[in-house]
């Protein structure tokens, strides 16, 4: 998928600071493991790092526990927001708000192996800008979800200007280049795998196995998945807008023939009043296309609404930044960044 040619081994081994960024809401069964995994992770690769927790509006334990943790542990940053935004828009608060040069991005419930970041600083050193995380397995998660999970990326890899890797989450690691492009995409409706896509640069994947959570519950259910694919839709294509005009030419030129059907066979064998079944259908079938092709110009109508009334995407109620990510913020000069772009190449 990526051109090779712009691949290049970088000259770091490893970057001077690593944020992982962690949304999390109502996640106090999980957040201390979690931070004992990744802490391990990191401590065994050597690496200076900042845990950003953002707490999106949890009504559980979750904020006390993050404070807790980030007495004992200086390396966490906490951002917290005022309310519930939703994953994708605390995701975007964690990305404005990390100061590594290198971003992970990782779920709270260890799904995600922490253990995993070290493989992606690997293909990050190749000279990767993303390489993020594809699952060979879904473990704990229904056949019914996973064939409609299947079904979505392969629609999405149809209908949409860019292609959207399969069974890949929100777990990758980001080069700091990326993330500033991403932060300037911000746009209300933020379908992420959409985004991730969108930005380009040097893609890779690295596959592996995803685990059930590892305690709490997942935030998901059916009808929060079939909202999340409509914005996966309507935000990166609009053909389904197309799908009407098609529909109403087809739906034309057959009452079209019918019409002509009806002259010939009146003109031949005289015109009884017959015919109820057949008007009522046609009245059917022709207001349900109506509905639909008019809901799906409301979906997208919707979305433009929203957009034009320009608010902030998230408003945070406090951050608590960690001492690395201190020190990066007033280290003078600021961090040089190593990767060059080719115009900066001798
Ligand atoms: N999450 C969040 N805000 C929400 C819902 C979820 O920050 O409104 C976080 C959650 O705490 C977790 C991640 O997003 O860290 C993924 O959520 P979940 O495990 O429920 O999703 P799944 O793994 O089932 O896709
Ligand atoms: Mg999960």
């Amino acid at each position: 998928m990526t051109d090779t040619s712009m691949v290049r081994p970088r000259e770091a081994s490893k970057p001077r600071l690593l944020s992982v960024v962690v949304p999390a809401y109502n996640e106090q069964a999980v957040l201390e493991e979690f931070e004992r995994r990744t802490r391990d992770a990191l401590a065994a690769l050597n690496q200076t790092y900042e845990i950003v927790f953002v707490n999106d509006g949890s009504t559980d334990e979750t904020l006390a526990l993050m404070l807790r943790l980030r007495q004992a542990n200086p390396n966490i940053t906490l951002v917290n927001l005022s309310r519930n935004f939703g994953k994708e828009i605390a995701l975007t608060a964690g990305l404005d708000q990390a100061s590594g040069d290198v971003i992970v991005v990782i779920d709270a419930d260890l799904q995600d192996p922490p253990e995993l970041i070290g493989d992606m600083l690997e293909q990050w050193r190749l000279g990767y800008d993303v390489v993020y995380a594809q699952r060979l397995s879904r473990d704990g998660e229904s056949w019914f979800k996973q064939t409609t999970a299947a079904f979505f990326y392969r629609l999405m890899q149809k209908l949409g200007p860019v292609r959207i890797p399969a069974n890949t989450g929100d777990f990758r690691l980001m080069s700091r280049r990326v993330v500033d492009a991403l932060g300037g995409l911000r746009e209300q409706h933020r379908f992420m795998k959409g985004l991730f896509a969108w930005v380009g640069f040097p893609q890779k994947a690295i596959q592996y196995h995803r685990d059930a959570r590892f305690g709490g519950d997942s935030k998901w259910n059916y009808w929060k998945l079939w909202k999340l694919s409509l914005e996966g839709i309507t935000s990166f294509s609009t053909f389904p807008l197309q799908v009407a005009t098609y529909l109403g030419l087809l739906v034309a030129v057959l009452a079209f023939v019918f019409g002509l059907w009806t002259v010939v066979k009146t003109l031949l064998f005289g015109d009884p009043v017959q015919g109820f079944p057949t008007l009522m259908t046609a009245i059917a079938f022709l207001s349900g296309i109506q509905l639909v092709a008019l809901g799906l110009i409301g979906e997208y109508l919707g979305r433009v609404f929203n957009e034009t009334k320009r608010r902030p995407l998230y408003l945070i109620e406090r951050v608590e930044p960690s001492a690395a990510a201190q020190q990066q913020l007033t280290a003078e000069p600021p961090p040089l960044r190593d990767v060059k772009t080719p115009a900066q190449r001798p």
